[in-house]
This record gives structure tokens, C-alpha cells and sequence, in this order.
């Protein structure tokens, strides 16, 4: 097992809760309900994940598995050019792909290797995968009781896949799941998303996050076995993710 690294989600407050930033060779799954900024911390991630490693990055390439269609390059360069960046050459260490059902976005994990291999002998390695969102295809397409068992057992070999691509690379891997609104209420237990204890017990990292006033959100981490429950605030800002 090489060295664990981290990267910066550009909240000292969010890295703190995290234990220095998001780790390699670990999945860290951000959770909670639309626009809570799950999406905005990915694109920040994208970023900062090729900064110097004394700005809080790994000089690294990544790669986005988009199941909602919900990356903007605009958005990368706008957080890119907020940190003095050539938005257009940080957009070109980021390889997104569409997944445009389950079955396909387990077979992007496949193609990432192959291209990790090619970065990595070009000298780009890919230090970040991210699964944006991880549940959406497998949530639409197995309805009803029955077919619970599968999805569960498609999706933690998903799982595993990633967390092999993980160790393999010495990347981050970081998932978000989308838990519907008022889930206290309606739901039962918010810190529970949807996708149920296969996702929950892979995850190394599981982040709860909450909408507050205005511009700020609040994270919640849940369960960690190494690092002691808390909170953080953070701000989705034009800059992009700050404190
Ligand atoms: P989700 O958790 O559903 O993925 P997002 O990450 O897409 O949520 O968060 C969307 C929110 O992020 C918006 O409601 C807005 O508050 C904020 N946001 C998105 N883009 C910008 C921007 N360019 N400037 C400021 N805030 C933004
Ligand atoms: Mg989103």
C-alpha cells in the first residue's frame, strides 16, 4: 500500500472535518438533498486536484463518470480562473464521461484503467475518480422488492471496482447520492441515504450535507472509523467551494 495523500476541497473547516482533505485510496461519498453542492464539490475537486502539492493537490489528472449530465466546463473554468489558473488547460486534465445506464457506468470503470495506464505513462497520472451521482442509474432502473438483491450486489461490485481502481492509481475516489428532501420526516433517518448499508459500509468517508443560509452549507461526518464525528461550514461561492 503506497503513501495515502490528500487533496483539498478548498474549505480549511470541510478538509479539517475530513482529516486533512479527500485521501487517495479511499471512497469518500458526499450525501444529501438537491443542491446541497455535492456537484460543486466535484468540479472543485477536478480542480484542485492538479494543483502543486503544497497548494493542497497531487499534480494530478481525473476522471468524471457523469450519470445526470450535470458537468459544466464554464463552472471549471470560472473556479479555475478564481484561483489564477488557465481555465482551458485545467479543463484539459479532466475526462468526463456520460454513463448512460448502470451497466455502462460500470464499464467506464473499466476504460479508466485503460486510460490511467496511458496518463501515467505520459507523466498525468489520474489521482481522482468521481461518480457523480453514484446511485441515479441503478435507483431508475431496479424498482420493486424483487430486484433489491441485484442492484445491491451490482452495485458493491461497482464498489469494489472503484476502490481497485483506487489502490491501483493512488486516487481518490469520491461518489455522491442525492437522499430526498425532509428524508427526517418522511424517510426516517436522514444520515441514511438511498442506496442502502452496501454503500454505506464501503464508503471509507460518508459526508452529510445541509443547505443553511444563503451561500453556506453544512457537512456532517457520519460513521468514520478513524476520524471522530463533526461538523463543518463551508460556502459554494462564485469562486467555487470556500470558507
Ligand atoms: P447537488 O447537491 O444537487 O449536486 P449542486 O452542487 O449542483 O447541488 O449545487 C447547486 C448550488 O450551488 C446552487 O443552488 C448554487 O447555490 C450553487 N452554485 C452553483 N453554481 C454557482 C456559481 N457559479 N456561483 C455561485 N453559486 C453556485
Ligand atoms: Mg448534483
Amino acid at each position: 500500500r503506497r503513501s495515502v495523500k490528500k487533496i483539498t476541497t478548498g474549505s480549511k473547516d470541510l478538509d479539517e472535518l475530513l482529516g486533512g482533505g479527500v485521501e487517495t485510496q479511499a471512497i469518500t461519498e458526499f450525501f444529501g438533498e438537491f443542491g446541497s453542492g455535492k456537484t460543486q464539490i466535484c468540479h472543485q475537486l477536478a480542480v484542485n486536484v492538479q494543483l502543486p502539492e503544497d497548494e493542497g493537490g497531487l499534480e494530478g489528472s481525473v476522471i468524471i463518470i457523469d450519470t445526470e449530465n450535470t458537468f459544466r466546463p464554464e463552472r471549471i473554468i470560472q473556479m479555475a480562473e478564481a484561483k489564477g489558473l488557465d481555465g482551458n488547460e485545467v479543463l484539459k486534465n479532466i475526462y468526463v464521461a456520460q454513463a448512460y445506464n448502470s451497466n455502462h457506468q460500470m464499464l467506464l470503470v473499466d476504460n479508466a484503467k485503460e486510460l490511467a495506464e496511458k496518463l501515467k505513462k505520459e507523466g498525468r497520472p489520474v489521482r481522482l475518480i468521481i461518480v457523480d451521482s453514484l446511485m441515479s442509474h441503478f435507483r431508475a432502473e431496479y424498482v420493486g422488492r424483487g430486484t433489491l438483491a441485484d442492484r445491491q450486489q451490482k452495485l458493491n461490485r461497482h464498489l469494489h471496482d472503484l476502490m481497485k481502481f483506487g489502490e491501483l492509481y493512488n486516487a481518490a475516489i469520491v461518489v455522491t447520492n442525492q437522499v430526498m428532501a425532509r428524508p427526517d420526516v418522511l424517510f426516517g433517518d436522514p444520515t441514511k441515504p438511498v442506496g442502502g448499508h452496501i454503500v454505506a459500509h464501503t464508503a471509507t468517508f460518508r459526508i452529510y450535507l445541509k443547505k443553511g443560509k444563503d451561500d453556506l452549507r453544512i457537512a456532517r461526518l457520519i460513521d468514520s472509523p478513524h476520524l471522530p464525528e463533526g461538523e463543518a461550514i463551508f460556502r459554494v461561492t462564485e469562486r467555487g467551494i470556500e470558507d
